[in-house]
């Protein structure tokens, strides 16, 4: 038997049901209409942003990363709970846009951006982090053309990256940012042609477990914009520090240690120097903000056995779930957190492996894991579905469609 991931805390069951929002999930199901269903949960969101609030110096203003889960009645949710948005296209600028943010707390980081985007975040008055000096030029003659002034914050690739991260954004040849050394340089490009400054924006890792990597990690990112500010000879009026929080996926691994980032983070807002005395602070959260409070739920459309082994057969699968699979940036593949919804918390027994309905042997969603005895027309949960599962997966692939997705 594999083991599985750890499931987040605070799901419990009613009458052997997985509870959500304060019902059964088989409620939400009925009120969906069918599986595949993407669910998350208000209360979950909101305990989560309380837990940063306390844990972090006011100080710190707190964005959201949309591309974690861009689905507009969680964006409506998000947009009462923290102070920024963070975007990575054009088309997440029309998905925010929509959902009523409001757009001068959007800021826009990302490769490749193209002039048509420029455009629409210039008028809109996103923030842009500019990628490279080529892209500071797009957007300067961008903003001539339409007469707007813009507001420009440049991403710095720092010379550091977040140890232990699951994704490492800095550190070393990138296609993200500029090389800290051609900084200041920019700034005063930046400054010159008139726009409005912004600041920096660095970011070097995500999805990491130790705490202490991501203090030292911020520690550095101070340690850098201070250094930069200084060389740039300008007042500096924002810096986003990156984020880099993550959360349990698999068997092992253990929350961050929220409050010890939170103290350290503290203590290091206590001692800044004085070129940053003035700036704002804010840090960029996805995952940890929304992974945890959703569930992916399948139905079991057939019970098989092969071999030896029982294969549970559901109506979902990689589409919807390709991190789950193991097919969204990992080397080996390791089991998610998942669990048969309709017999949560009964006692494990047997083995089985849970897989999709695609026609790959890639469509895994749990593999060899213990679980009660569950047959066709049971419920499937994959935990840890709030980030990177409806917006990260193939949903075209073999004209399967996306999933429903329901807030409660
Ligand atoms: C993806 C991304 C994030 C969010 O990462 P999480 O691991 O979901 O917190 C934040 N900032 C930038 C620049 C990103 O590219």
């Amino acid at each position: 038997m594999k083991a599985l991931g750890p499931i987040p805390s605070g799901f419990g069951a009613v009458d052997g049901v997985l509870e959500l929002g304060g019902s059964p999930v088989t409620r939400w199901v009925e009120e969906a209409g069918s599986t595949p269903l993407f669910l998350y949960s208000a209360d979950h969101i909101r305990r989560r942003v309380a837990e940063l609030r306390s844990a972090l110096p006011v100080r710190i203003a707190l964005h959201y990363a949309v591309k974690a889960n861009p689905f507009p009645p969680l964006l409506e949710l998000m947009r009462g709970l923290v102070d920024g948005f963070d975007i990575a296209s054009g088309g997440e600028l029309e998905i925010v846009r929509g959902a009523g943010l409001s757009l001068a707390q959007v800021s826009f980081a990302g490769p490749g951006k193209r002039d048509s985007e420029l455009q629409a975040a210039i008028e809109a008055g996103v923030t842009l982090n500019l990628e490279s000096e080529g892209e500071a030029a797009r957007a300067i003659a961008i903003a001539e053309r339409v007469g707007v002034r813009p507001r420009l914050a440049i991403r710095v690739n720092p010379s550091f990256d977040l140890k232990g991260s699951g994704m490492k954004m800095g550190g070393g040849a990138k296609p993200f940012g500029i090389d800290a050394e051609r900084v200041p340089a920019l700034v005063r490009t930046v400054i010159d042609s008139g726009a409005q400054w912004r600041g920096f924006h660095i970011f070097a890792g995500s999805q990491a477990l130790d705490a202490e990597a991501v203090a030292d990690t911020q520690a550095q990112a101070l340690a850098l914009a201070a250094e930069l500010a200084q060389q740039s000879g300008v007042p500096l009026p924002h810096c986003n520090l990156g984020g880099g929080l993550g959360i349990p996926y698999f068997p092992g691994d253990t929350p961050i240690d929220l409050p010890l980032v939170g103290e350290r983070l503290a203590a290091q807002m206590a001692a800044l120097p004085d070129v940053l005395r003035d700036t704002e602070f804010c840090i960029e959260l996805g995952r940890y903000l929304v992974g945890e409070a959703g569930v992916y739920l399948a139905r079991i459309v057939d019970r098989k056995v092969s071999h030896g082994e029982v294969f549970l057969v559901t109506d979902g699968g990689l589409h919807h779930q390709l991190a789950a699979s193991g097919n969204f940036g990992t080397v080996v593949r390791r089991n998610y957190p998942s669990a048969i919804a309709t017999r949560f918390g009964a006692p494990v027994a047997e083995e089985a492996t849970i897989v999709g309905c695609l026609c790959t042997p890639l469509d895994r969603l749990a593999d060899k894991g213990g679980f009660p005895r569950a047959d066709a027309g049971d419920l499937v949960a994959v935990f840890c579905a709030g980030a990177y599962g409806a917006s990260a997966s193939p949903s075209s692939f073999l004209g399967q469609g996306p999933a429903v997705e329901m807030l409660v």
